[in-house]
């Protein structure tokens, strides 16, 4: 896993991110994992899995705005809607006591990425955090090895938020980036290996 990403992944994605503002999809609901194999030799965005089923708005871009800063995009779904993890990677993190509410972070190699107003909470069992959302039957550990395409939670309310929506925050080698750009190479990836050869 660690040299997929170390060495694939993480030298493709640079030059994949656009400096156009935010451009995003249009009708792509979710990047499927079909056509894997093809991916990961020349298209790496294409195995990443959109984090949120049944799309319904980008309410919130990455930028300013008038509170400050967004660090990260927002993703309007209906409530109990699966949040899917964007890249297999290992979960650094599992809160529910700040503005970001029930929450997982989870990293991918030279990649973090932060997933926010989740439904559920987060507890201890025996030394190690754990978050547990019981009527959605998901329950990740602190320290677990996740797969791309995971479902890790669903879209809720909690922590400062007024209506659904997940925030999907990401860094990349420490700094924080606009999904929008991954969103956006993800579609373009996947465009370009549906191209006949
Ligand atoms: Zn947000």
């Amino acid at each position: 896993m660690g040299g997929l990403l170390a060495v694939g992944f993480g030298e493709a994605v640079p030059r994949s991110l656009r400096q156009a503002a935010l451009a995003f999809p249009e009708a792509q609901a979710e990047v499927q994992l079909a056509d894997a194999q093809i991916a990961r030799s020349s298209e790496p965005w294409v195995i990443a899995s959109f984090p949120v089923e049944n799309f319904q708005a980008y309410t919130s871009p990455y930028g300013y705005r008038g509170s400050g800063f967004h660090y990260g995009i927002d993703i309007a779904a209906p409530s109990g809607s699966y949040i899917r993890n964007w890249w297999e990677g290992r979960v650094v993190e599992v809160s529910d006591d700040s503005a970001c509410g029930t929450s997982v972070i989870v990293e991918s190699g030279d990649w973090t990425h932060v997933y926010c107003h989740m439904q559920g909470y987060v507890t201890t069992e025996q030394g190690r955090r754990v978050f547990v959302d019981g009527s959605g039957g998901v329950r990740i550990v602190e320290g677990q090895d996740l797969y791309t395409g995971d479902r890790i939670g669903r879209v809720g309310m909690t922590g400062r938020t007024t209506g659904p929506h997940l925030h999907w925050g990401m860094r990349y080698q420490g700094e924080w980036v606009d999904p929008g750009l991954v969103l956006q190479a993800m579609a373009d990836g996947q465009r370009r290996a549906s191209l006949p050869r």
